[in-house]
């Protein structure tokens, strides 16, 4: 231990009593949250529903007896017929500086509603393969590729927006397999969108070449495409992974409406099994570990080599079940060499090696169970952490707790697991949700999902008191025992503050020294130091790193060149849609792209197309303005004042010059065209005029909808 200069202890230790002083012993506070009076009814229920509300239908249509059109500098001075037109048409702002908004508003809501959107991704990096020469379009599309390459293509995973929409191809003449198919969750700039998965026009195109889908695991990242992908590929095509990745790629595939007849084959990694899957290509499965079970490595032994894709995983001294096949790594490493690695770039760029075990978590949650042990425990967790899961049914089974478990996902996930024997529970320690509520709160154990702060998750469900059986009180203890995805912070702790504002003691995983506690998760991903072992002891020839955004695979392949010593030329970083050859001659090379993207898919697992996207993005940035005109047919004249109708625009009931212009505006301009010429083209110049007007208004361009009808 390094020798600490006097002063420097003698501080440490001013500050570590002052500590001791201030913090009020656990129990103490404990008590203090059972002895409040948790029926007395809240002094807010009754102003809540006092309150004043707001008009619900302020900005839907209203009709020419609400609004006289009349401007309020109308009223001040009166102004002769001519005067008062001229007055109410005029635009301050000229067209230009219009068109140059709704030019910048255009490229703005197209920026953010076509990130999915490959392209030619920029890429200069010195390791993309051209020496960190930017690709041309001409390169992209004419390179001339080896016949004799063995190619890897990702069609998702690669630079992404998040981490998910795993999915690798990996192809040598006319045979292929699928590593993976993955969602990734959209975020807020796609509004409305659940998640996205790979475009696979490329592969529908080669549909026959495909030989085998294979998985790695059961997140989400890597299977959630199945039930939209897997069906396209019909009976023959057989598909591998572990029992327990079968099992919940099935539960996926039956939310279909037709559930489709697929060709499932288990797997188990620890017999070494070698699957020719084709002429030239066969796989084998490698056990390994990760934050759900059934992961596997996946060998692809090709005719240039044995590709080694890495799946996701974690190096673990102390597992919860089976060790990883570390062994069998080395002795493919030995006999035959891996010519390529795809190894996740996850977590690559936090330092250092994983400081604790599952079982460290596990000890704390039941230390979190004696602290807290007169009341109700809540566990949020990721539900397919189905180690953990575990660790919790045995950590409360030694404290004679039942357990629950609410959310659909959870209780699904745990099916699966019990039924592919991923997990041994404690014996009577299950209990359903309504049965457990009648148990008294020292017995009650829940372990739900909504740990990333979802607003429809059963933890907030809890807090706002939309739960079928639970609502948070104070002497309830909810445990975090996950981390916010990057990007989900700001949700995570709203929903801790709803729980602190109802009393209970909320502890978190990475904020636990507040309670005196240990760390309460574990990251599923390897870090520095084990990727930096992970590559030196198995020696790839090459190295591509995937599963990880752009920084992610950027420091993964610095690691492999600067740390494990791999040649520059050796390693690649890539996009999706790149294609890599590994040639016979073991090298490997960029060999231009094919086309790849996103589809979008809402909550409901139906498909949105991107102009909806577009659509949202821009109504929600500048609303809509619809005007309903009824023209005679005779004259062309206005037969009644037009209905107006603005949405997430203005609010009609304050806008009452406004809706004047625009009515008068449309009485002027019907009546120079009387109905002669083409409806199209009225219409389009109602749309321009009126955007000029709401612009030189608002300085906002909705969008303008004319609507005409002729009687
Ligand atoms: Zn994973
Ligand atoms: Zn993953």
């Amino acid at each position: 231990m390094k020798q600490q200069n006097p002063r420097e202890r003698k501080r440490q230790e001013k500050l570590l009593e002052q500590y001791e002083k201030r913090r009020p012993s656990i129990a103490d506070r404990f008590e203090e949250a059972q002895k409040r009076d948790f029926n007395r009814k809240p002094a807010t229920a009754k102003q809540a529903t006092d309150a004043p509300r707001g008009r619900t239908n302020g900005n839907a249509r209203i009709n020419n007896k609400t609004s006289k059109g009349k401007s309020a500098d109308a009223q001040k001075t009166p102004l002769t017929a001519s005067q008062r037109k001229k007055n109410e048409l005029a635009v301050s702002t000229r067209r230009g500086e219009m068109v140059h908004h709704q030019r910048r508003l255009t490229s703005d809501v197209n920026a953010q509603a076509t990130q999915h959107i490959a392209g030619i991704p920029v890429n200069r990096s010195k390791f993309n393969g051209l020496g960190g020469v930017q690709i041309t379009s001409a390169q992209a599309k004419n390179t001339k590729l080896n016949p004799d390459a063995v190619r890897i293509i990702a069609l998702g995973g690669l630079g992404e927006l998040g981490i998910g929409k795993n999915m690798t191809v990996i192809e040598y003449k006319d045979e292929a397999v699928i590593i993976d198919m993955g969602t990734l969750f959209a975020n807020e700039d796609y509004p409305g969108i659940n998640y996205m998965i790979p475009d696979i026009d490329y592969l529908e195109k080669n549909i026959k070449k495909v030989k085998a889908v294979l998985f790695t695991h059961a997140h989400l990242d890597h299977i959630g495409a199945s039930r939209h992908l897997l069906p396209k590929f019909g009976p023959l095509t057989p598909i591998y992974a572990t029992e327990f990745t079968i099992g919940m790629i099935k539960k996926q595939v039956a939310e279909l409406n037709d559930e489709p007849d697929l060709n499932y084959n288990a797997v188990d990694p620890l017999k070494h099994e070698q699957i020719k899957v084709s002429e030239n290509l066969s796989v084998e499965f490698i056990h390994c570990l990760h934050s759900i079970p059934g992961s596997t490595h996946i060998v692809v032994r090709t005719p240039n080599g044995a590709i080694l894709v890495s799946g996701d995983w974690r190096f673990e001294t102390k597992p919860l079940g089976i060790p990883a096949d570390y062994d069998r790594l080395l002795e493919i490493q030995r006999t035959e060499g891996f010519t390529l690695m795809l190894n996740e770039a996850t977590n690559n760029d936090s330092p250092g090696s994983h400081p604790h075990s599952e079982h460290d978590v596990g000890d704390n949650l039941g230390v979190v169970m004696d602290h807290y042990a007169s009341g109700r425990i809540i566990v949020s967790c990721f539900s397919s952490q189905l180690g953990r899961i575990e660790l919790i049914l045995n950590e409360a089974a030694k404290r004679k707790r039942k357990v629950a478990f609410a959310g659909f996902s959870m209780i699904n996930n745990v099916e699966v697991a019990l039924r592919a024997r991923a997990i041994k529970i404690p014996k009577d320690t299950i209990m359903k949700m309504e049965d457990i509520v009648k148990l008294p709160d020292e017995k009650v154990t829940i372990v739900c999902t909504g740990s990333q702060g979802e607003m429809n998750a059963v933890l907030n469900r809890m807090v706002t008191g939309a739960h079928k059986y639970i609502k948070v009180k104070a002497s309830d203890t909810i445990v975090f025992s996950s981390n916010p995805i990057p990007g989900n912070e700001p949700r995570v702790v709203g929903t801790v503050d709803g729980l602190l504002r109802e009393g209970a003691q909320v502890i978190r995983n990475g904020k636990s020294h507040l309670h005196n506690l240990g760390p309460l998760h574990l990251s599923g991903h390897a870090y520095y130091e084990d990727h930096v072992k992970f590559v030196t002891d198995l020696k790839p020839l090459n190295y591509m790193p995937y599963h990880g955004q752009f920084f992610m695979l950027e420091h993964s392949a610095e690691m492999a060149h600067d740390v494990c010593g791999i040649p520059k030329d050796r390693i690649i970083v890539c996009d999706d849609g790149d294609i890599v050859e590994l040639l016979p001659n073991k090298t490997i090379r960029r060999a231009g792209r094919i086309a790849v993207g996103s589809s979008l898919y809402d909550d409901n697992d139906r498909s949105v197309h991107e102009a909806v996207v577009k659509d949202r993005v821009h109504i929600a940035r500048e609303g809509i303005f619809i005007v309903v005109l009824t023209l005679s047919k005779k004259n062309g004249h206005l037969l009644k004042t037009p209905d107006i109708i603005s949405r997430a625009f203005v609010y009609l009931d304050n806008s009452e010059e406004l809706v004047g212009k625009i009515r008068h505006y449309l009485r002027v301009k019907t009546d120079k065209v009387k109905g002669e010429g083409d409806l199209k083209a009225l219409k389009d110049e109602i749309k321009d005029d009126i955007t000029h007007i709401l612009f030189d208004a608002t300085g906002h361009t909705p969008i303008v909808i004319p609507v005409i009808n002729k009687v």
